[in-house]
């Protein structure tokens, strides 16, 4: 069932080991990391490069700014 699979996305190598609500948190968190954000300086909205924890970096303009752990902004 290719779709079934699908709509788990990324929280999909956990497994059945840990319980569905910290899963379900999870795969929010990692969303909103991959999701696309407008850059605040060139207002390029693409998928931020994060370089480290809270250290991101826009790909077209390259300006790095400090911002959540998991999130730009
Ligand atoms: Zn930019």
């Amino acid at each position: 069932m290719p779709s079934k699979k699908k709509d788990m996305g990324i929280a999909k190598r956990f497994g059945p080991r840990y319980g569905y609500s910290l899963r379900k948190r999870w795969k929010e968190v990692m969303e909103k990391r991959y999701a696309e954000y407008r850059c605040p300086y060139c207002g390029k909205v693409s998928v931020m490069r994060r370089i480290s924890v809270g250290i991101w970096q826009c790909p077209k303009c390259e300006t790095i700014w400090a911002g959540g752990a998991y999130t730009p902004f």
